[in-house]
């Protein structure tokens, strides 16, 4: 799938938001994997409108997480770009994690991949030598 805006980037966030089934016992973790200015958090604006989230969702880069209001439950955006060290932020993660109602979408998540649940998605987006992007997605289990 090749995505040549903004708009479309959002679209396909908003499109993926009705792939994700509510699991009864299990917080839903994503992590979202590619460059700077790849568009990982543009995706995670329109996973949270798909979601129903009411909020705008900006970059949680220097707070390093947000957690927005959603019907059923909170979406849960991190972003751990340089931080070698999660230290305190790895205990708030396993909270988030061991809360079923939550879905959390990870950024620079290779610090805490111990702490990820085995059975999480992995999205991969792409920045192409012509602009374009390239979001793939993968199960791991
Ligand atoms: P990341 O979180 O991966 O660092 P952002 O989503 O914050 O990236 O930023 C991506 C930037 O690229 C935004 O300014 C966005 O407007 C721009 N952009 C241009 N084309 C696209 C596209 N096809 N998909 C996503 N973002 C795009
Ligand atoms: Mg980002």
């Amino acid at each position: 799938m090749n995505i040549s805006s903004e708009q479309e980037m959002i679209k396909c966030g908003r499109d993926f938001a009705d792939t994700l089934k509510p699991r009864e016992n299990e917080a839903i973790v994503i992590e979202l994997v590619g460059d700077v200015g790849a568009g990982k958090t543009t995706f995670v604006r329109g996973l949270a409108e798909g979601l129903g989230v009411k909020e705008a969702v900006t970059s949680p880069s220097f707070t390093i997480s947000k957690t927005y209001a959603r019907p059923g439950g909170s979406l849960v955006h991190y972003d751990f770009y340089r931080l070698n060290e999660p230290g305190l932020m790895s205990e708030d993660l396993e909270e988030k994690i061991a809360n079923p109602k939550n879905i959390i979408v990870l950024e620079w998540s290779e610090s805490v991949q111990d702490i990820l649940p085995e059975n999480h998605i992995k999205i991969t987006i792409n920045y192409n030598d012509d602009d374009t992007r390239e979001v793939n997605y993968e199960n791991i289990s």
